[in-house]
């Protein structure tokens, strides 16, 4: 069995997306006068998303007060994100041409969430509050339409819902679980390659969990699918959230019980396993054959690193 691990240690520090400090207020959603009264607030201060893209203001900082965030460029919608500090925190919606547009604007930056993370351009709370707007913004973006009679849907519930106007049905936004994991046999763990990774880089294996399956069995598969092995017992570690664009992914351990590995092709480029003291080299940063793998801010490095130095302060 893993090692039981400290979240804060493991999970705490330098995982992206995972802080957000706001208070949904999920029940307040449907309260048109709660909501008008957030929205009112002079200090009410929003996000701005054109597309996929997150619009930064001069100061460097992502927030805009609310009412010129929505006076940029035309707003597709608006969601209620929730309280921080009494404040009330929004995001804003712009048509995806308006990135186009800020980007030349002076004052203004347009930037993708992977490159806001993977430069630190923001605190680990706006971060996860960033993932929480994209992931949701995305949501709409997709789902415009009755997935079952084709009626172009309308927002409510503060953003967080779309209802058909012709059959009454409720669609609500969709998290789409991964599965990520890391396959140990004894001193040993499975990392490997797709060809999208960067030059020497090998990570945790990973895959979509499937509809009516459980995590253990979507690892288990996984990992017979991908690698060729079979696993026994699986163990639940942490979650990151992941908005690219809208899953949350489960990280766990899985003990090997077979160790021939025959790879799928079409998955990954190569995979083999790698022993504790390498694994440690890679997550210091400095294997002899020059192989990396994924940053602190991605959930496979914590997958790792609470493997490689269980029982080590
Ligand atoms: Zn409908």
């Amino acid at each position: 069995m893993a090692d039981r691990i400290d979240p804060d240690i493991a999970f705490g520090r330098t995982l992206g997306f995972i802080d957000n400090p706001l208070d949904r207020l999920s029940g307040e959603r449907d309260d048109p006068a709660r909501v008008a009264g957030f929205r009112s607030q002079p200090m009410a201060v929003s996000l701005v998303l054109a597309g996929d893209a997150v619009v930064f203001a001069s100061t460097g900082s992502p927030w805009l007060p609310l009412a010129e965030a929505e006076s940029l460029d035309t707003v597709e919608h608006s969601t209620f994100l929730g309280l921080g500090d009494g404040r009330a925190h929004f995001a804003t919606a712009l048509v995806a041409t308006a990135s186009e547009r800020l980007a030349v604007r002076d004052g203004f930056r347009v930037l993708n969430l992977r490159a806001v993370a993977a430069e630190g351009l923001v605190s680990n709370d706006d971060l996860g509050v960033l993932a929480q707007a994209k992931a949701v913004t995305h949501w709409h973006r997709q789902h415009g339409f009755c997935s079952k009679c084709g009626t172009r849907t309308v927002v409510a519930g503060a953003g967080w819902r779309r209802e058909c106007p012709a059959c009454e049905t409720h669609h609500f936004p969709r998290t789409d679980p991964v599965v990520i994991m890391l396959a140990t046999d004894g001193e040993r763990c499975l990392l490997g390659r797709q060809a999208s990774f960067p030059p020497g880089m090998v990570s945790c294996l990973a895959g979509f969990l499937e509809p009516g399956e459980s995590v253990e069995d979507a690892v288990r598969r996984e990992l017979g699918e991908e690698a060729g092995i079979t696993t026994g017992y699986v163990t639940y570690l942490g979650s990151q959230p992941w908005p690219f664009p809208a899953s949350i992914m489960l990280g766990c351990h899985a003990e090997a019980t077979s160790t021939d590995i025959r790879i799928d092709a079409h998955e990954l480029e190569d995979a083999r396993w790698f022993s504790r003291a390498e694994t440690q080299a890679l997550l210091r940063g400095d294997h002899p054959d020059g192989l990396t793998c994924p940053p602190s801010m991605a959930i496979a490095h914590h997958l790792m690193r609470a493997w490689a130095f269980a029982g080590e302060p």
